[in-house]
């Protein structure tokens, strides 16, 4: 019998990956849990063959039902959705009980490295040291398998809400509150964060005894990031933006963005063990991560 994989946001960019690469390689079944079976998206997985289960993490009692017979579970909690914000702890938990109850042999994690801990208590970057204390638990559940994989930065975001500022003269700028030389940007393309969850549950004797896998092709700097556009044919300059101007932009999560930024800085977004758990992932996806250059020369037009 075929095994099966819960997946946790397989509507979205980490869970779609993780049901894109699962599928690709027919090792597994794969189940998306999602709020709303009815969505556009739940249908297309639907289409493409994956069971589709109702589940709300911000509901306990959904979660054992929705992972019942399954072997695995991606996990991921959205600090970003309103109705999580400040509960990615409590979230996270509840699926780790749930998970650990309906039998589950594999659980992989999204989480991100503690900030709290690792500044000695200087940052607090909420949606990074939330997700690290479920770690403990994750630990403590006794699960025959159980992996921590930590995102990078989107690529993706680049095209998003960071994209670079038009500035009318054709060229574009990008404004943040770091220095523009400092290589302590892990950013990936998300879609490798899936290649890699793929892998981690097929090798649960290499990947699966507690392995922190970080997907990143390597740190760059936002003078790196610029280099490489402006050499596609991109016109893009850097400005230092003061924390307190960052903090006033007007979008929620402007100081939780500024203080993980000044974590990056000092810290790097991986911290201290970065490069030993980045080493891990590369080595468990044949044909490696997606580059910078290659990311943007498809998604990033001048
Ligand atoms: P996303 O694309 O915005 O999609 C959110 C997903 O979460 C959807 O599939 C949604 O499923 C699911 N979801 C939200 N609330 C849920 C709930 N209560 N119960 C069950 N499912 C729920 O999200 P994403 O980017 O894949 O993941 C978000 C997380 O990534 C955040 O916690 C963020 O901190 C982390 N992250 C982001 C970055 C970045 O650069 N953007 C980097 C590292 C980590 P339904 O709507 O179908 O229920």
């Amino acid at each position: 019998m075929t095994k099966t994989i819960a997946v946790f946001g397989g509507t979205g960019a980490q869970g779609g990956g993780v049901v894109r690469h699962l599928l690709g390689r027919k090792a597994f079944g794969v189940r998306v849990i999602t709020r709303n079976p009815q969505s556009k998206a739940a249908a297309s997985l639907a289409e493409q063959g994956c069971e589709v289960a109702p589940g709300d993490l911000a509901d306990s009692a959904t979660l054992k039902k929705a992972l019942q017979g399954v072997h695995g579970v991606f996990l991921v909690t959205n600090f970003w959705d309103p109705a999580t914000a400040g509960k990615e702890h409590e979230q996270g938990t509840a699926a780790v009980k749930a998970a650990r109850e309906s039998g589950v042999r594999h659980l992989v994690w999204s989480t991100l490295p503690n900030c709290r801990e690792i500044s000695g208590g200087r940052y607090e970057v909420v949606h990074f040291t939330n997700k690290a204390r479920v770690d403990k638990e994750v630990e403590a559940a006794g699960f025959p398998y159980h992996t921590f994989v930590e995102a990078p930065m989107y690529f993706q975001n680049f095209a998003g809400m960071m994209a670079p500022q038009p500035q009318g003269d054709g060229s574009k700028l990008w404004a943040f509150p770091m220095a523009a030389d400092n290589r302590c940007i892990h950013g990936g393309d998300i879609d490798d964060l899936g290649k890699l969850v793929a892998r981690v549950f097929e090798e649960p004797e290499t990947a699966g005894k507690g392995q922190r896998l970080s997907v990143t092709p390597g740190a760059m700097s936002w003078q790196d990031m610029m280099d490489v556009l402006n050499a596609q044919g991109h016109r893009i300059r850097y400005a230092r933006m003061p924390d307190a101007d960052f903090d006033n932009l007007p979008f929620p999560g402007a100081a939780e963005l500024r203080e993980m930024m000044n974590y990056w800085e000092e810290f790097t977004y991986f911290g201290p063990d970065a490069e030993t758990k980045i080493a891990r992932a590369k080595a468990l996806v044949a044909g490696g991560l997606t580059s910078f250059e290659d990311w943007a020369r498809d998604n990033m037009k001048p």
